[in-house]
């Protein structure tokens, strides 16, 4: 009797000190951190997908090679159930003719720094020479009107420096990139210019998806450096008129098919909940995608390899996928979400897209999930990812999120995400080998505590 006693105790002992227990959380994390820097994967395997195929826009060879990459990673770490779920992919190409110039006080021919924006039509082959016209609102360009017809109008409204989130002042100045060629098509505008998305000055244009709609002519458009756009601000300041001139050989060509990539540690209890840990695997054609997004795909592979190599084996199924067409489609995320929702039942999805940083903590979606998740807090104290707030996910998982899913994003430190963004700089050499490695155990440890405690 007094034995049975004992065995009852120790056993309500250890239910009271491991489910749910934050520090116990923690001290696994220790573990997946340790063994993360220690072996050095997360930032070996970007750099490989940085170095070996590069950047992987929707439908091109690259992107064909990410997806093989992955998939041959996930295999090669005992990952169960790998396979790749077939998806029509847009393919727009920015053609190998790109220039920009402009001519100085003398008549001088002067290069600038462009780079055609994700979607844009190309210019007539022998480019595009306007006088430009200057505006920083929409309702400047409205007072503008039809003066602006035949001319090429150049969106010059920084990102707000002074916003202490990047994401926030990016948010706010990004309708110029992804609506500028509609609004200038409106009144007779020839193209549009717009100021690179970053706060940083400097010679790198950055592109990013821009849109048309049918009713409207579709004109060029095209993002130029920073530096550029403050030169050919202070010019027009001068009071004279200023030509500019851009050629590129953009085009949408059919849709092809691709695919998103997938790979699981399968729940020993309830093999049948489903967490949804991923990233984007297509890129920009510019730079390397390392920090967009090539490090969230990283981030998910090294958390299921860290969970696996560690034997952990976690109570619901947690599966990493690769979305493809984040940049300019969306549609492997509403693919996966169509195909797996809610045939499956997803308890939760978390995305890693803001870049290889250091983890700062996470963003949830829904109330319930926060209420919860915010209980662990304590877990993510030595990875400093213990900042657990309301509101957050990932435009992958969006389609998810809408049909109900909780939805988590991984929240890192982003004052640098701008700098590169989209751009030529977005090179393996802007990541640290050790940020990589603390936001893999970061998603580790999330995904693991969401598989172990349901959500
Ligand atoms: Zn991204």
């Amino acid at each position: 009797m007094r034995q049975i006693f004992v065995i009852a105790l120790v056993a309500a002992i250890s239910v009271l000190t491991s489910a749910g227990d934050p520090l116990m959380y923690d001290s696994i994390g220790v573990r997946l951190v340790r063994t993360s820097l220690g072996q050095n994967v997360s930032y070996t395997m970007l750099a490989d997908l940085c170095t070996s195929i590069g950047p992987r826009l929707s439908g091109s060879a690259e992107a064909a090679k990410a997806v093989e990459f992955t998939k041959a990673k996930m295999l090669q770490f005992g990952f169960a159930n790998v396979h790749t779920e077939p998806v029509m992919v847009p393919r727009w190409v920015r053609g190998k003719d790109e220039a920009g110039w402009y001519f100085d006080g003398s008549g001088a021919r002067r290069p600038l720094h462009i780079a055609a924006l994700g979607g844009s039509v190309g210019t007539p082959k022998r480019g595009i020479t306007a006088e430009i016209v200057e505006v920083k609102t929409w309702d400047a360009l409205k007072e503008l009107g039809t003066t602006v017809k035949g001319k090429i109008v150049f969106f010059n409204r920084s990102m707000d420096r002074s916003l202490p989130t990047p994401g926030q002042a990016y948010g706010q100045a990004v309708d110029q990139r992804s609506r500028g060629a509609i609004e200038v098509a409106r009144y007779g505008a020839v193209a549009a210019l717009v100021r690179s998305m970053t706060t940083r000055l400097d010679d790198f244009p950055h592109t990013g998806s821009t849109h048309y709609v049918d009713s409207i002519p579709k004109v060029p458009a095209a993002a130029i450096s920073t530096n550029d756009a403050e030169t050919l601000s202070a010019l027009l300041r001068s009071g004279k008129s200023l030509t500019i001139g851009m050629r590129f050989s953009s085009e949408t060509l059919p849709d092809v098919e691709s695919a998103n990539v997938m790979g699981e540690l399968v729940g020993t209890m309830h093999p049948e909940e489903i967490i949804v840990i991923g990233g984007h695997l297509d890129s920009w054609d510019k730079g390397h995608g390392a920090h967009d997004d090539g490090a969230g795909c990283i981030h998910a592979i090294e958390a299921l390899r860290l969970l696996k190599e560690l034997g952990l084996q976690p109570k619901r199924t947690i599966r990493a996928v690769m979305f493809i067409n984040e940049e300019n489609g969306l549609r492997g995320g509403t693919a996966y979400a169509e195909a797996h929702h809610p045939r499956e039942k997803h308890i939760a999805a978390i995305e890693s897209d803001a870049g290889g940083f250091m983890p700062r903590g996470f963003g949830v979606s829904d109330s319930a999930a926060y209420q919860k998740l915010v209980g662990f807090t304590k877990a993510f104290w030595t990875l400093g990812a213990d900042h657990i707030v309301r509101g957050g996910g990932g435009v992958d998982i969006s389609p998810l999120t809408s049909r109900g899913v909780p939805s988590l994003g991984l929240n890192v430190d982003t004052q640098r995400y701008f700098d590169y963004h989209h751009s030529g700089d977005d090179t393996i050499d802007k990541v640290s080998e050790r940020e990589m490695a603390y936001g893999s155990a970061a998603l580790a440890l999330m995904a693991y505590i969401i598989a172990q405690e349901g959500l």
